[in-house]
């Protein structure tokens, strides 16, 4: 096992399969600009992300997670599923979605291997929902292929960002709807992940805050961390009815258990969800590298990670910028990533 310079394990990889998306959700990808996205050949095929995962499983990623960009928006997702999920060391294969195009695929994802899905769901209110995702669509639809995952007999979670002034009144409504249908929701704080988002710390909601809301109405306690690691603080409600989760990632960041590595639809490994550079593997897969060579690179990048940036911001401190460091044919963003880019 490769451990980094905090002695963390790789245990997760994201993977984002496209940096396309059908919504235009203010808080990733605001709807005032106009975007350019990767062409299909840019894009890693199903082969060389499955081999490339492989390697990570060599080195001791279990969980794998699929996100874009809109993953289901990448054709025959299902394909790619079968292949990740043939790979001997994957315990936890998960996509997370906006649910969109939830419904219709759910059959053949669960039939190819998949065991979860995370649906994003900001608000149930239709005309907050369509301002939130800066698209014509009903938060009844993603409700419905939630229903759908669940009836092919996959594992739900809802995930909900909340935004001061936007949507942090209908926490409440949330978890009542979802404790209702037997499905945990996770509160996250509202990220300050790429540059175009206008973030500011007063539009975050604490998850102390959030925690404290649904409490006066759904009275809870904590309950204790099932794994090493794990991103959501969890609650349980006292009457028997489910649990929440709050992911405070900004007031109460947690880079010392951080397992996780990022891998980009062209091919870069990112260490952390707030570098400002990945580091190419595409150029090495076209141009004939062995497994040893990329098995190579991918622990030397581990081993040299030191990446806190949550833990450092919070702490008021400067935060570093790498930029300068990268070699011409790595995959430096002007700034920090932008989300629709590494998924999350
Ligand atoms: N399109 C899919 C979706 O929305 O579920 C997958 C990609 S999306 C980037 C992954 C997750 O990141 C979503 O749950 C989304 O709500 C969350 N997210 C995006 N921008 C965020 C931000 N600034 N702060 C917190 N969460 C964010
Ligand atoms: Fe698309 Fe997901 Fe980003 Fe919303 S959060 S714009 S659905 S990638
Ligand atoms: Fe991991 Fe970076 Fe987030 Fe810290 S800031 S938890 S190191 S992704």
């Amino acid at each position: 096992m490769i451990r980094d310079q905090f002695k963390r394990p790789l245990r997760d990889l994201r993977i984002s399969v496209t940096d396309r998306c059908n919504f235009r959700c203010g808080y990733c990808m605001p709807g005032d600009r106009t975007y350019r996205f990767l062409p299909r050949a840019e894009l890693l095929t199903f082969e060389e992300i499955a081999r490339l995962t492989r390697l990570f499983v060599h080195h001791g990623v279990r969980k794998l997670r699929l996100t874009g960009g809109e993953p289901l928006l990448r054709r025959d997702l299902h394909e790619l599923v079968a292949q990740l999920a043939a790979i001997d060391g994957v315990e936890d294969l998960a996509l997370t979605t906006n649910g969109s195009h939830l419904a219709r695929q759910a059959r053949a994802l669960k039939e190819a291997g998949l065991h979860r899905v995370t649906v994003s769901l900001d608000s149930l209110q239709s005309d907050r929902f369509q301002k939130l995702v800066g698209k014509t669509a009903d938060p009844g639809s993603v409700v419905a292929a939630i229903d759908a995952a669940l009836a092919v007999g996959l594992k739900v979670k809802v995930n909900t960002v909340v935004q001061k002034g936007v949507n942090d009144d209908e926490l409440v409504d949330l978890a009542g709807f979802f404790r209702g249908r037997g499905l945990e929701i996770r509160f996250i704080e509202f990220m300050d992940v790429g540059t175009l988002n206008g973030w500011k710390l007063d539009r975050v909601t604490t998850a102390e805050e959030i925690r404290d809301r649904i409490h006066q109405v759904f009275p809870n306690d904590p309950v204790p961390p099932r794994v090493a690691g794990e991103t959501a603080r969890r609650y349980r409600y006292r009457d028997g009815s489910g649990s929440f989760g709050v992911i405070a990632s900004v007031t109460q960041p947690f880079c010392g258990g951080c397992n996780r590595a990022r891998l980009s639809a062209r091919g870069s490994l990112f260490t952390c969800l707030f570098a400002t550079r990945g580091i190419d593997f595409r150029d090495m897969l076209r141009s004939g590298a062995s497994d040893d060579e990329l098995s190579e690179r991918l622990a030397a990048i581990w081993r040299g990670r030191d990446d806190r940036y949550s833990e450092l911001r919070a702490a008021g401190g400067p935060v570093p910028d790498r930029r300068r460091e990268a070699p011409s044919d790595d995959d430096v963003t002007s700034d920090k990533v932008e989300m629709y880019y590494i998924g999350g």
